[in-house]
């Protein structure tokens, strides 16, 4: 449902020429006078669908909310600059709305000072619902540094990272946005188009594809296993690559790379934060090399045709 409401709503917003890039991006770009883009992302987290606060400690989902947030500026090459909370506390749980209020500002408050991001305003409310958390995170990237997901080409590199899958075991709270590689690159010319990976490998490279009228294939045997999805395996009954492709909030980040470019990226970032995973194509969708032969891959990672 979610995509093709974007479709719609990018199609029915209002536009304004200062508005450079809007709906359907990591974030969007404003231009604001100067010779710096304003970029701008929220994200909402609500009780029982992104995380379970009985389960997890307050402060650490606060934490998420900032992280998730940040990984998207980092995916736009951007230096962050400010946040602005909005909380709706329930008042039915046997915790003190203004404690659950408190604790979250905290692991807020947390995140901003290790990332030198102030937290520059929002909003709080009660009511009977369950918690729900929002946040806006605010930017800088210079007039032409700014990393899109249209910009990859046939040929160019699908890199990434890190190891991907299993943040379920705990990597999808205690992540660290990869702000280092933006700040590495950015500027670099062999960089063609980037986004953090939220919903998992699979799904997110055909994004980057579609806004980039490309196609993907992708070397299952190049894709990087954390430990987690190895461990995850004897539980799920899942291939460790399914888990790769598949699990989502990773917060790595996606790279389209000119090929004659990669070995000074892979150079700048080190081997173990830029590995080369598949190459775009100008062949429409999702695909997999295996030997000499190419198969379609579905968005779960299910490989058709085997
Ligand atoms: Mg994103």
């Amino acid at each position: 449902m979610e995509q093709s409401f974007v479709a719609w709503a990018k199609m029915r917003a209002h536009r304004l020429p200062q508005v450079k890039l809007g709906i359907g991006d990591d974030a969007a770009l404003m231009d604001v006078g100067g010779t710096q883009d304003l970029v701008v992302t929220t994200d909402t987290m609500m009780e029982g669908t992104h995380f379970r606060s009985a389960e997890v400690e307050l402060r650490r989902i606060g934490r998420k909310l900032v992280r998730v947030n940040l990984s998207d500026l980092a995916a736009m090459a951007a230096e962050p600059e400010a946040v602005f909370l909005s909380m709706c506390v329930p008042t039915s749980d046997k915790r003190a709305a203004d404690w659950i209020a408190s604790e979250i500002y905290e692991g807020v408050c947390e995140v901003c000072e290790q990332h030198e991001v102030a937290l520059a305003g929002g909003d709080t409310n009660c009511w009977d619902g369950p918690l729900v958390l929002s946040l806006t995170a605010t930017g800088r990237v210079f007039d032409g540094q700014v990393w899109r997901r249209g910009g990859a080409q046939a040929e160019d590199l699908i890199v990434v990272t890190g190891p991907l899958g299993g943040s379920i075991t705990g990597k999808q709270f205690d992540f660290t946005p990869r702000f280092d590689v933006a700040e590495q690159l950015r500027g670099h010319v062999g960089v063609h188009a980037a986004m953090d990976i939220s919903d998992g490998l699979s799904v997110d490279l055909l994004r980057m594809c579609d806004a980039s009228s490309c196609g993907g294939i992708l070397e299952l045997d190049k894709i990087p296993i954390s430990d987690a999805a190895k461990d995850l395996v004897e539980t799920s009954g899942k291939q460790p690559v399914e888990h790769a492709l598949g699990d989502g909030e990773d917060f790595e980040l996606l790279l389209a790379i000119a090929p004659d470019s990669f070995a000074e990226v892979q150079e700048i970032l080190g081997a173990e934060s830029a590995i080369a995973v598949g190459e775009f194509t100008s062949r429409t969708g999702l695909w997999m090399r295996e030997g000499s032969r190419i198969y379609q891959l579905t968005l779960s990672g299910y490989v058709h045709g085997r």
